[in-house]
This record gives structure tokens, C-alpha cells and sequence, in this order.
């Protein structure tokens, strides 16, 4: 019998985890397993906060795809995927086509802007690693020109932060320690910089614990951080962005630079597959498969699976998808022996979010952790996810070490 192609499409969490848990499963010759990826290396999403706010190099936050994979049984391609045909079972992308037998799409997420005109053009996404340097490079370049122009536009120092959702917090927290690196470096007085936050909910961390939700804002405030709750973003243009402040009630805040942070879509190459789907995320069977497509497995952020205790979504997470990685592995290898699927059922640990290099919030089974204890954790975490793609080797090459700072 030919031997089956598994095809697995993006190598982010849940598609790195995949291919790993199918190498390590599966015999050089029990099948040809294909992953395909825009880049040759995996960038931790988690991390993109850091490296957008400029405390951590976009070097760090990648690695290469080639270090965690075993080429005698996986065969890397570096290719953007283009189109996926699952009727006739084809991928294109942009230097060549796949067929398969398998596919496992697990292609990400990218930032939603709700069709709020000017976002797409004027503000930046934290979605990748090339938009994170980019994001990083554009606040630099707004210092070094405040500081040399003659007519200063004090304007180019303010950053709004759109939403305050875990990546917005976690973006602030990393900027509440790089704007007075960055007033040394450019030689600008610190009482010049703006940063602020707008959320259109009427709390921070919608849904999240009250008493850790004060807790961070106190330490964001602390470094200078302002927020504006129940306002939300309806317009950005080239200036700054427009916020709804009543009925008929706005307020313009001119900004250099306006980074969209107010929540995630899937991939939208999902939306062309005449899948399903609810902003490119498609509600998977309890197996992972697409509804009607038994040989298609969606994993990550481009899968939605409803909690029933609550009847909302499962939030998009890298824990999630690392253990869909794992259950999908699983479910192609009992198809491949002719056995039955199992049912994925996510194991949530909990959930910390950080506040800069050495503070956090979170809630870690049940219990409420706040400050170094919380960051220590949230290091852990990070670590946890290196270890379980790349083993001791890449945890301790890329891995976070700076445990008690
Ligand atoms: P991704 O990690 O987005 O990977 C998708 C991969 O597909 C990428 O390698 C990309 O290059 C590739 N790709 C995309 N399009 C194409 C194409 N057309 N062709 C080829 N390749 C393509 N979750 C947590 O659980 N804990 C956290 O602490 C946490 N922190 C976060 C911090 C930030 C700043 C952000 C933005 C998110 C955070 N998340 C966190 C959410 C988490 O990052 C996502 O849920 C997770 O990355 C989803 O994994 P994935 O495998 O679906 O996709
Ligand atoms: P989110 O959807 O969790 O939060 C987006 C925020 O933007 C919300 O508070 C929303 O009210 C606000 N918003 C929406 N429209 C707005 C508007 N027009 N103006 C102002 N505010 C607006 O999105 P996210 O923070 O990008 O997180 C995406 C996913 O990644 C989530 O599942 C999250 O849990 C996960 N994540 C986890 C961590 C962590 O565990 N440490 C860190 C980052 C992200």
C-alpha cells in the first residue's frame, strides 16, 4: 500500500507540535510527512510583545525550523501557502503544488481590526516577527527624529495601545521598562512621552480577576502608563486615532505611533477554502477534523472549539494548540492503523500575564500568583513550550534564565 503524505501547513505551536509528536511516533518509512512554512524558522508568538517593544531582540525570539525537526523523516519546505483546495485535495503555494493525504492546517492567527476604517493602513499589528522589529524600528525612528527637529512635534511621542486584552497588557508592561531606555538613548525627557491605552470594554483584562486586574494597573500606572476604558477605537487615519467617548461625543488623539492589540482573526487563507468558518477560525469536530472534510485537521488559532461550561470559545492560546498538536498527531496515526480518533478535550493550566521583565498577573490552577512569583512562572511557562518542541538542547540555547530579576 502507498505510503500516506501528511501535509502540514504553518509551524507556529500547534504545527510544530504535530510534525515533533509525528516524527516521534512514526518510522522513516511509514509515511511521507511534509511541513510547509513562510519562513525557515518558528517565531514564538508569545514572545512578540518583547521584541515589539524593543526589550528583547526579534534574533531571540526565533529559531530555526531545521534544529527541532529529524530531515530523515520530515521534509521542510520554505514556501507560502496560496491557496488550499480541499475538494481536489491540492495545496499551491508560491513555488510549487502538494497533494496529500493528511492535511493539517495550522496557519495562525492575524490581528482583527472589525472592519474599523484606517486601522489596516495606519496602525501596527503585533502578528509576526517581521511587524514586531517593524513596530520596534518605527518607535525608535520617532525618537531619534523628535530629538532632531528644530519645530518639535511632541506628538510623535505618544503611543496608543489599542486594547486591553492580554497582548495590549503585555505590550504595556514591556514598554512601561523600554520608554526610559529609549528617553536615554535619544536624550528625551521622559515627562514628553505619552503612552496610553484604549479599551473599549469598561474594564481592562475584560473578564479577568478583579483583584489582579487593579494589581496591574497600579503597576502600569506607575510607569507612567494611562488608560481610557469604554472608549473604543472607531477610526485611525495618519494623525492618531478617534475614539467614541459618548452618544454623539469624540475625542481625536494625534499619535506617532498606534499599535492595534484589540484581539485575533485565523489565517485568512481559511476563508477561501469554502470551509465554514467564523473570521477564518472553523468550529472542528471533537477530533479536530473540518466538519465533512475527514482528512483535515485544523489546529491552533485557525480552530474554534466552544466551551461548554460557559458556551463561548476556547481563547486562542499557544497552550491550546501545542495540545491540539498533540491529539492531532495522534488522531492521523489511528487513521493511518484503521483505529478510532479521540477526542480532544484542552487541559487548562491557567493563565499568567506579564507586566515587564520581572512583574505578572495570573491565576495558575485556581490560585491567584501576582509580581516576581508571577513572572517566575510565566518564565517557566516559556520555557515549557521551548522544551516540549525542541527538548533540553533548544531550552537551554533560547530559553529564558533570568528566573528571580
Ligand atoms: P502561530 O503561532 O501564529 O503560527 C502560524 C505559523 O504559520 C507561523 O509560523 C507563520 O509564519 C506560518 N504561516 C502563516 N501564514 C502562512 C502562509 N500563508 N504560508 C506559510 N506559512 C504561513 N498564548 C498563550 O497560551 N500564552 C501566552 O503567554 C501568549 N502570549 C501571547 C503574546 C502575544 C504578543 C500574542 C500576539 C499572542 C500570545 N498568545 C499566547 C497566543 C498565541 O501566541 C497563539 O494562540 C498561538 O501562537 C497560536 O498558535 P498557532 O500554531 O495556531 O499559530
Ligand atoms: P483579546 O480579544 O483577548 O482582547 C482584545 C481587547 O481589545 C478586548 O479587551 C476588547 O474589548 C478590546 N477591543 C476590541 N475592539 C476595540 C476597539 N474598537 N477599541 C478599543 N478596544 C477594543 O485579544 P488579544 O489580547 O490580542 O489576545 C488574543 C488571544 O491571545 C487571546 O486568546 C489571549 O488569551 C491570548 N493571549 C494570551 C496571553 C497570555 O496568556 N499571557 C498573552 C497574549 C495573548
Amino acid at each position: 500500500m502507498k505510503r500516506p503524505t501528511i501535509l502540514v501547513l504553518g509551524a507556529g505551536y500547534g504545527g510544530l507540535t504535530t510534525v515533533v509528536n509525528l516524527q516521534k511516533s512514526l518510522g522513516a518509512d511509514d509515511a511521507d510527512v511534509v511541513l510547509i512554512n513562510k519562513n525557515d524558522y518558528h517565531y514564538e508568538s508569545t514572545w512578540l510583545h518583547e521584541a515589539a517593544a524593543g526589550t528583547m531582540s526579534p534574533e531571540s525570539v526565533r529559531y530555526d525550523i531545521a534544529n527541532v525537526i529529524n530531515s530523515n523523516k520530515v521534509k521542510f519546505i520554505k514556501a507560502e501557502v496560496q491557496a488550499i483546495d480541499v475538494s481536489g485535495k491540492v495545496v499551491t503555494t508560491n513555488v510549487g503544488t502538494h497533494t496529500y493525504d493528511y492535511l493539517v492546517i495550522s496557519l495562525g492567527f492575524e490581528g482583527e481590526t472589525f472592519g474599523i476604517p484606517g486601522l489596516d493602513k495606519y496602525a501596527f499589528s503585533i502578528a509576526n516577527v517581521k511587524a514586531a522589529r517593524q513596530i520596534r524600528e518605527h518607535i525608535e525612528y520617532q525618537f531619534a527624529t523628535w530629538s532632531t527637529e528644530e519645530v518639535k512635534d511632541d506628538s510623535r511621542l505618544t503611543i496608543i495601545v489599542g486594547g486591553a486584552g492580554f497582548t495590549g497588557i503585555e505590550f504595556l508592561g514591556e514598554l512601561g521598562n523600554r520608554v526610559p531606555e529609549l528617553c536615554k538613548e535619544f536624550d528625551v525627557p521622559q515627562e514628553k512621552v505619552r503612552v496610553l491605552c484604549v479599551e473599549a470594554a469598561p474594564m481592562v483584562l475584560p473578564g479577568f480577576d478583579p483583584e489582579l486586574v487593579e494589581y496591574a494597573v497600579k503597576q502600569l500606572n506607575s510607569k507612567g502608563i494611562e488608560f481610557s476604558i469604554g472608549t473604543p477605537v472607531v477610526e485611525a487615519t495618519p494623525e492618531g486615532v478617534n475614539l467614541k467617548k459618548g452618544e454623539d461625543e469624540f475625542e481625536f488623539i494625534k499619535a506617532g505611533t498606534v499599535v492595534w492589540a484589540a484581539g485575533v482573526r485565523g489565517n485568512r487563507l481559511i476563508e477561501e477554502t469554502g470551509i465554514e468558518n467564523m473570521r477564518a477560525r472553523v468550529k472542528v469536530d471533537k477530533d479536530l477534523r473540518a466538519p465533512g472534510h475527514s482528512d483535515v485537521f485544523i489546529v491552533g488559532d485557525c480552530a474554534l472549539m466552544i466551551n461548554e461550561e460557559v458556551n463561548r470559545p476556547f481563547p486562542p492560546t499557544a497552550q491550546i494548540a501545542m495540545q491540539q498538536g498533540d491529539m492531532c498527531a495522534n488522531n492521523i496515526i489511528a487513521l493511518m492503523k484503521g483505529n478510532p480518533t479521540s477526542e480532544f478535550v484542552p487541559d487548562l493550566k491557567g493563565s499568567v500575564c506579564s507586566l515587564g521583565d520581572s512583574d505578572a498577573i495570573g491565576v495558575v490552577f485556581g490560585k491567584k500568583v501576582t509580581g516576581t512569583k508571577a513572572s517566575f512562572m510565566k518564565k517557566m511557562i516559556d520555557n515549557r513550550a521551548l522544551f516540549m518542541i525542541g527538548g533540553a538542547g533548544l531550552t537551554l540555547k533560547k530559553g529564558k534564565f533570568n528566573l528571580l530579576k
